[in-house]
């Protein structure tokens, strides 16, 4: 778990206060990791960098690659020859996975892509700080951080990967565009939809997912005033972080990994575009995700995959089945004879 977290409005300004212990006595610098959506904004200019601290501006048009983790850490080594004494993160899932990653790698040899998998991280990573700007992915408490490898996308799972401190400031999510804000609130309703339906289900993760769920639905089914709304979905984050950190996704991000192994979809817009198809699987989840689609006027692509080949629909498929774990919580453990290649791909051809 996180060991420690601040919250509220204006806590990003408590940065510098938490840097100066672990600044102390040390030679080491402070490393920051920020969104380039912020070069020109007043969030760049109240981060706290003293001297020798690096600072790079990163764009997450991209999600995160291994192979951009190992530029990064060589970056960062070739900056000071003492380790730094903190990486901090700030931004959405994209710039808080990469600071996880970057942290574990500074401590562990080789490349990011070796540690794709389950507790094979052997080292501590250096302290790092999550600062999320976007709610939803759940990535400012997971035990994950998922990266594009040569070859597959998965995730580094392990008991180092959390962060040791994340500041969760509300106010910085003012001014993320509004398709943006529903994708990603949505990764974390079907997060909790995924983790409450599914066979991995235990009274911990059920009681986190139950109060991320009963968040989402206030806040993309009522009118909360917008500090109101920003504070609870930051929360709801959170819990549906928690939620399936204890438990497992299911059909939804299983289809969504293989839609952006293939089209490069960003995850929350990904999960969007399969979940509306996934009636016949969570049939609750999918008409109150209706519901929210429509109360908030989000419309969806239309025809992503029409100019799919042949043989991109057989990997994005193959991508999605080749999902077991997610499959056998949604489904239970004769999953395969509940679903078919055919069915899969037929539920692509919709999209
Ligand atoms: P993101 O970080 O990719 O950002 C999406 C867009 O929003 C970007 O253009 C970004 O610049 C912009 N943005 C972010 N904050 C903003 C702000 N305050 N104002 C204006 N624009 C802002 O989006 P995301 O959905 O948060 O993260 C997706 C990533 O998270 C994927 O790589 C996915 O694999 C990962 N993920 C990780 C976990 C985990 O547990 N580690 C869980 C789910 C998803
Ligand atoms: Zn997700």
């Amino acid at each position: 778990m996180v060991s420690r977290v601040v919250f509220g409005s204006g806590s990003f300004d408590q940065l510098g206060e938490i840097l100066e212990p672990l600044r102390a006595g040390s030679q080491g610098t402070v490393v920051f990791l920020m969104d380039d959506v912020f070069e020109d904004k007043p969030l760049h200019g109240r981060v706290p960098a003293l001297g020798q601290d690096l600072f790079i501006l990163i764009s997450a048009k991209e999600e995160p690659k291994t192979q951009q983790v190992d530029t990064l850490v060589a970056r960062i080594s070739a900056h000071s020859s003492d380790n730094p004494v903190a990486i901090v993160g700030i931004g959405g899932g994209t710039l808080l996975d990469l600071a996880k990653a970057v942290a574990i790698m500074i401590n562990n040899k080789g490349s990011a892509a070796d540690f794709q998998g389950w507790d094979l991280v052997r080292h501590k990573a250096v302290y790092h700080i999550g600062i999320p700007t976007l709610s939803g992915t759940g990535a400012e408490v997971s035990r994950t951080t998922v990266l594009l490898g040569p070859e597959r996308k998965l995730g580094i799972n392990s008991d180092h990967t959390p962060f040791d401190q994340v500041v969760l400031d509300p106010d910085l999510a003012i001014g993320v565009p509004k398709d943006q804000w529903f994708y990603t609130g949505m990764d974390c309703y079907i997060h909790c939809v995924e983790s409450l339906n599914g066979g991995y289900i235990n009274t911990f993760s059920k009681s986190y997912g139950e109060m991320a769920l009963k968040l989402c639905e206030e806040v993309f089914l009522t009118d909360l005033d917008p500090e109101e709304s920003r504070e609870k979905l930051m929360m709801a984050s959170w819990h549906g972080g928690m939620s399936i950190a204890y438990s497992q996704v299911g059909v939804a991000h299983a289809l969504s990994y293989g839609l952006s192994y293939v089209m490069g979809t960003p995850h929350g817009l990904g999960n969007c575009l399969v979940f509306r198809h996934l009636e016949d699987f969570y049939p609750e989840g999918v008409r109150i995700f209706e519901q929210m689609r429509k109360k908030q006027g989000i419309a969806l692509p239309q025809n992503v995959t029409r100019s799919c080949s042949e043989s991109d629909f057989k990997t994005m498929t193959e991508v999605a089945y080749s999902m077991e774990p997610l499959w056998e919580n949604a489904l239970g453990e004769d999953w395969q004879s509940k679903i078919s290649l055919d069915q899969i791909r037929e539920i692509f051809t919709k999209i």
